[in-house]
């Protein structure tokens, strides 16, 4: 009993002086606390502006936006002055030659990318794709025979007259110091464009990108940082930041983003380039429901209004899951990058 009493004083619940202390301890820390994080700066300071701004305060906004987020995701400023490329392995089939490089990504890292080239070669320029894989994908993963969620799309792509380049993004450690996961993934995806701007057989007004899940993410931030991108395609990833919150791996949010900008915000850089948006009605509520999609199309949409731009921007809700619908992004990708 003495034993049990000592416990409930050491908790306060018996002691009324102790209880005191408690009650005015939560007091002041509710007073000192409770303001540091109201001092907090407001969350997307830089959203999407009134439509009354016209396009050149659309543009200008766009501007500013890129030049944020690009410091805060810690992008190198130099490019190295060759790619030095040197080939890994090279395989191919009666519809494509498949190659695997390396190839330098900043000035002190080297990376790995794929190239899909459709075989027989013609005398021509190809539009190309670059296309991203998700969380536990690598850069062969485009190319995986189903079943698959990706259902084989950059195959399917090569098949259908595309070069397609893909590269690995789902590291989770940062390979150099001072920079930032999200900007080294971007930064290498950045250098698959750079490279496929140096193949005379790849069309530089025609290249694209799509991917799903991390991989649609990806081809998110590649739309909207890299203005050479025509066309994009994200699969598995509208949605909104407060839902990225709960459920998800948190490796798309870094330091100072949040108080940005938002998803639709990220989106609406793309604009008035090509933009194609997919979501499954399988999605589980807490994954990428239809639902939350359609709330942030609903601010991207304005943005092409804009710029008289509105048959640039598509968003599809298909039968499925958490997958590539490739039948519209095929669609959308032959339409956009002619
Ligand atoms: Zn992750």
């Amino acid at each position: 009993m003495l034993k049990k009493e000592r416990k409930r004083l050491l908790l306060g619940f018996y002691n009324p002086f102790l209880s005191y202390l408690l009650i005015l301890f939560s007091s002041i820390s509710a007073i000192v606390i409770i303001p540091l994080y109201a001092d907090d700066k407001p969350l997307r300071q830089l959203k999407i502006p009134e439509l009354s701004v016209g396009q050149e305060g659309i543009s200008s906004w766009q501007k500013k936006v890129r030049h944020e987020l690009s410091q805060r995701l810690s992008l190198p400023d130099t490019k190295p002055a060759s790619f030095d490329e040197k080939q890994i392995k090279k395989e191919g089939n009666h519809e494509w030659n498949l190659k695997e490089i390396e190839i330098q990504s900043t000035l002190q890292r080297r990376m790995r990318v794929c190239l899909a080239i459709p075989f027989p070669q013609e005398e021509k320029k190809y539009p190309a794709i670059v296309c991203i894989h998700g969380h536990g994908g690598n850069r062969y993963t485009a190319f995986e025979n189903e079943p698959s969620p990706y259902h084989e799309f950059g195959k399917i792509l090569v098949q259908n007259g595309f070069v397609v380049i893909t590269t690995d993004v789902s590291q989770h450690e940062v390979y150099e110091k001072d920079r930032t996961l999200m900007g080294e993934r971007l930064w290498d995806l950045m250098r698959c464009v750079d490279y496929l701007e140096t193949l005379p057989f790849v069309d530089k007004n025609r290249i694209g990108c799509a991917g799903l899940s991390l991989g649609g993410e990806m081809a998110m931030w590649l739309g909207a940082m890299d203005t050479r991108i025509k066309a994009t395609v994200v699969c598995g990833f509208l949605t909104y930041m407060d839902q990225m919150e709960k459920n998800h791996c948190m490796c798309w949010k870094f330091e100072g983003l949040r108080e940005l900008v938002d998803f639709p915000d990220i989106y609406g850089l793309i604009a008035p380039r090509a933009l194609q948006c997919q979501n499954g009605e399988k999605e589980p509520p807490d994954q990428f429901p239809p639902s939350l999609a359609q709330k942030a199309w609903a601010e991207i949409t304005p943005v092409y209004r804009a710029f008289n731009a509105e048959e640039k921007a598509d968003l599809i809700i298909h039968s499925g899951g958490h997958e590539i619908a490739i039948e519209p992004m095929l669609n959308f990708l032959k339409r956009n990058l002619p």
